[in-house]
């Protein structure tokens, strides 16, 4: 096959292995002959899918990568214990935060000025709404706990379970000062 040497320095040329006078050689000829210049890009296309595929086909460096990942997973899990505790304080600390401002200000301070009896129930009422919300909070924290072990053993679980938990402590702050809403509004009626 008269291109016979060529496909072999096309294959050395893509590892990179070619001498500057042999690539400049082949070079020359790709320039020329469109069949080499065929092969040059197709050899090209499938030293690409390879390395992009990296999963399916096993590199020859497979057990030494193996083994740079499981310790590179163990160097991880030593910070996930802080990262779910900050993100479960954080979450908590978000429940809180949203619930806590919002319903002070859905009483108001102009109503309660103007109505000094109604004060004292609203402030029992506030008291026991935030009871109420640091006991769901606890509750939240606790179900994580339980949770942890398996979290720890998926990144993608914890990740999604995370992500409920800061939602279900937004939503549960919602419920509260639409709860709160209601109460200022019967107070007021009061
Ligand atoms: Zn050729």
């Amino acid at each position: 096959m008269a291109h016979n040497p060529y496909e072999l320095m096309i294959s050395l040329s893509l590892d990179g292995m070619l001498e500057d006078e042999e690539e400049f050689e082949l070079q020359t000829h790709l320039a020329d002959c469109e069949t080499c210049a065929d092969m040059f890009d197709r050899m090209a296309l499938v030293d690409t899918v390879l390395v992009n595929a990296g999963e399916v086909a096993p590199p020859v460096n497979f057990a030494v990568s193996v083994m740079l990942r499981i310790k590179a997973e163990e160097t991880g899990r030593r910070w996930y214990p802080w990262l779910i505790g900050i993100l479960v304080v954080a979450s908590v600390l978000a429940a809180v935060s949203i619930a806590a401002p919002i319903l002070f200000l859905s009483i108001g301070v102009e109503r309660i000025i103007a109505q000094w009896p109604a004060l004292a129930s609203l402030v029992d009422n506030s008291l026991h709404l935030f009871e109420t919300l640091l006991m769901r909070a606890w509750f939240i924290t606790n179900a994580v706990t339980d949770w942890y072990s398996y979290l720890l053993s998926d990144p993608a679980a914890l990740a999604v379970v995370v992500t409920a938990l800061v939602f279900a402590s937004i939503w549960i702050g919602f419920l509260e000062v639409s709860k709160a809403n209601r109460l200022a509004m019967s107070g007021q009626a009061a």
